[in-house]
């Protein structure tokens, strides 16, 4: 099988596996408990936590453990709403957010907050000038993601928190770092954002694990309350073998991050050369040349995006329609929509999305099916 959905979900690594496996098993002691029992795990947690931070050339005490991306970013967000509003109630943002992130704005919106929307260009990317026209006295919060989950828009995000920081030091700047961290340097010291948000699951860790990236000095207030764990940011018993797991694949994700990229992109141009020699009229890249290697968004010309995925499908090859994330609904995405891509096209999109273990076989392999496919429609039609 070729697996070409790495932005879905990713394999996890078999020492990930034996690792959260061993520690469920032999280490299940809570962390909160005063016992030397307890205490053992909450030296993996804590560990765990050093790991993880080093990765990013942060202090251990700026990590928070959450359930996932989508946890971190609903705190991100609401919790800096919450914590600022009595300093102002605008907040800015992009069209091509990930649902995590848009849903959660609209809740703000519903509840009083002004929520604006920056321009994106034909590829998806903001314009660092009308971020500085737009940021006001009162914006309390700035929300981009850094790396787009359906076409790999790299967005200028350490130039932003450059502009925000010198328009309006006090608005919080959130970065959704999912789909980019063990795929781009991201170093703390550098990228001035207050708040970060990332995920085990995209990085070949456990599902149902992720971080938040709290930067000294930041004041979000915490959406699960309770026993007051992760220093009263985030209640509820800690998943000790997910965060250990979540820190073993981010120490080797992030060390062989440059190999990976290698194979990545020879994997991506490969895929690309057959695809243009196979169907050159068929095809229409919406994914940057500059975007993220391990993300190829393509539309297929009056084709639906369904029947392609299902096709492949029975190739044994997998990948996505537009983002698995907003999956299953039947409508163009948000993203496709934001980048106005035009109706032949709009419909036949496909994203394809690698990791380190893919290799250019599957991609002449998967150009071969999809060559197969697009004939056979041509023909039932
Ligand atoms: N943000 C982005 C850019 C994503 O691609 C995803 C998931 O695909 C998320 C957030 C949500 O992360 P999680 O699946 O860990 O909740």
């Amino acid at each position: 099988m070729i697996y070409f959905d790495n932005s879905a979900t990713t394999k996890p690594y078999k020492e990930v596996v034996d690792l959260v496996a061993k520690i469920s098993y032999e280490e299940f002691g809570n962390p909160a408990s005063l016992h030397s029992f307890g205490m053992r795990a909450e030296r993996i947690l804590e560990q765990s936590r050093k790991q993880l931070a080093e990765t990013l050339k942060a202090d251990p005490e700026e990590i928070i453990f959450t359930s996932g991306g989508t946890e971190s970013i609903n705190m991100a967000i609401k919790g800096t709403a919450e914590a600022m509003k009595r300093s102002g109630k605008h907040i800015l943002s992009t069209p091509i957010e990930h649902p995590a992130a848009l849903e959660s704005l609209k809740v703000l919106e519903e509840m009083g907050f002004t929520v604006e929307m920056l321009n994106v260009d034909d590829k998806g990317r903001i314009d660092p000038e009308e971020l500085k026209r737009k940021i006001r006295k009162d914006t309390i919060l700035v929300n981009i993601m850094m790396v787009n989950n359906e076409t790999g828009v790299i967005q200028p995000v350490a130039e932003a928190a450059q502009i925000i920081k010198s328009v309006n030091p006090k608005t919080v700047f959130h970065v959704d770092a999912v789909q980019a961290y063990g795929k781009l340097p991201i170093d703390t010291r550098k990228l001035k954002a207050d708040i970060i948000s990332f995920s085990a699951h995209k990085i070949h860790g456990p599902r149902g694990v992720g971080m938040m990236y709290l930067r000294h000095g930041t004041k979000i207030r915490p959406i699960l309350t309770g026993g007051g764990q992760e220093k009263q940011y985030r209640s509820g018993t800690v998943n000790v073998p997910g965060i250990a797991g979540f820190a073993c694949a981010a120490v080797r994700k992030t060390s062989q991050m440059e190999e990976d990229n290698r194979t990545i992109r020879q994997v991506r141009e490969r895929l690309i050369a057959e695809l243009k020699s196979r169907m050159p009229d068929q095809i229409r890249i919406n994914s940057p040349e500059d975007g993220l290697p391990g993300i190829l968004s393509i539309s297929f010309r009056s084709v639906k995006s369904e029947v392609i995925l299902h096709a492949l499908e029975q190739h044994e090859i997998y990948v996505s329609s537009g983002s698995a994330c907003s999956s299953k609904k039947n409508s163009i995405s948000h993203v496709i929509k934001a980048l106005n891509i035009p109706a032949p096209w709009s419909d036949g999109t496909i994203r394809f999305s690698f990791c380190g273990e893919n290799n250019e076989e599957e991609a002449t392999a998967c150009a071969q099916a999809l060559q197969e496919i697009l004939n056979t429609y041509a023909l039932s039609k």
